[in-house]
């Protein structure tokens, strides 16, 4: 829509003044790293993180969100849904590409409401990466290191400025209200052309293929031996599916008050790595082993979503779920491995 330029020293007034009237979720210092938290201070926002252990997307999917909650002895359901206004703050573009995947999932076919309501209230303000996270990002690998669209606003660090891309008209009253800005003048868009231009060879490319060749490469692999060989070293723990920013399985349980008379209904997280996950009820269980089960999360993340969704990514290379993994089974790795044995 629009480029503006805000100074750096009106980036923590902006965040205050966003607090007073939203609530504001970003990038936090923590024990371990950084995660996405509600800010209760401008001053802990750290636009400087690397990456975070669980995704941005908990913001829109929470890791336990309430459905519904129900009588039985005056029968009746009523929707639950958080529409609290909120602003997400600080999301880098691996997680904008993943959530703009989410974003058509949860509205194609049968629209999931609570994800729409709460999406219908959440604005995003991300910020350009200008180097790579750590030796397990491949964003470039991924083309997902940068990003037209899918933020309300997007900042890009400019020494002692940030250039605001205006993505909609959201965005644009949240600037106008919030934060002392200007037009960019043409020695800025010069400034801004030169960083993006550097910014791309500080990034390295760590799969031997390209990323829009992964469904070709994961549809020729389907009886690789590579499964197997990754399936003994797996604990089935799940971690690479809970970090992953692109992963919405979800499982749903009711709870019922011990004089049966009043309940809820909920969805948690789930991971197609877990043994039960396949499980039908009638004993039977369809990815059985390891091996079968890191076979299908690494076709969804390199063949099947692409394939569902055209234009968008089942993995955005950010490379979470190498670093959570403790037997160190990557798509880095994996996919080289695949890419070697077919030569493509
Ligand atoms: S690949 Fe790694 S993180 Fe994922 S289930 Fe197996 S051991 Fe756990
Ligand atoms: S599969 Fe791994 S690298 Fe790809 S998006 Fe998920 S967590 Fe990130």
């Amino acid at each position: 829509m629009s480029l503006k330029i805000i100074n750096k020293e009106d980036l923590l007034p902006f965040v205050s003044n966003m607090l007073r009237e939203y609530e504001v979720l970003g990038p936090v210092a923590n024990d371990t790293g950084f995660k996405f938290a509600a800010l209760t201070d401008a001053a802990q926002v750290r636009l400087d993180y690397n990456t975070t252990i669980l995704p941005p997307r908990k913001a829109l999917l929470p890791t336990q969100e309430t459905l519904f909650t129900f009588r039985t002895d005056m029968p009746s359901v009523t929707p639950a849904f958080d529409m609290r206004w909120r602003v997400l703050f600080g999301v880098h573009t691996c997680d904008l590409h993943a959530m703009r995947m989410l974003d058509e999932v949860f509205a194609r076919g049968n629209p999931d409401a609570h994800y729409m309501k709460r999406r219908a209230t959440t604005a995003i303000v991300s910020v350009e990466c200008l180097e790579a996270c750590d030796e397990h990002s491949f964003c470039k690998s991924m083309n997902t290191l940068t990003a037209t669209s899918g933020f309300d606003l997007h900042l890009i660090g400019l020494g002692d400025f940030y250039a605001v891309d205006v993505g909609t008209t959201a965005g644009d009253a949240l600037l106008e209200n919030h934060c002392k800005s200007h037009e960019a003048t043409r020695p800025e868009l010069v400034l801004l052309d030169k960083t993006m231009s550097a910014k791309w060879a500080k990034f390295p490319s760590r799969l031997s293929l390209e990323g829009k060749d992964l469904p070709a490469l994961m549809g020729i692999s389907y009886k690789s031996p590579v499964w197997e060989e990754i399936g003994v070293r797996c604990f089935g723990c799940g971690a690479c599916n809970i970090v992953c920013p692109t992963c919405y399985c979800f499982d749903v349980r009711d709870e019922v008050s011990l004089d049966g008379k009043t309940g809820e209904r909920s969805r948690i997280w789930d991971s197609c790595q877990l043994d039960e996950f396949a499980r039908v009820g009638t004993g039977e269980n369809f990815r059985k082993t390891h091996a079968q089960r890191l076979r299908h999360r690494f076709m969804r993340k390199g063949k099947y979503i692409a394939e569902a969704y055209p234009g968008q990514q089942g993995c955005v290379g950010c490379g979470r779920c190498a670093r959570a993994c403790l037997v160190d089974i990557t798509p880095v790795g994996v996919w080289n491995a695949l890419h070697k044995a077919h030569a493509m």
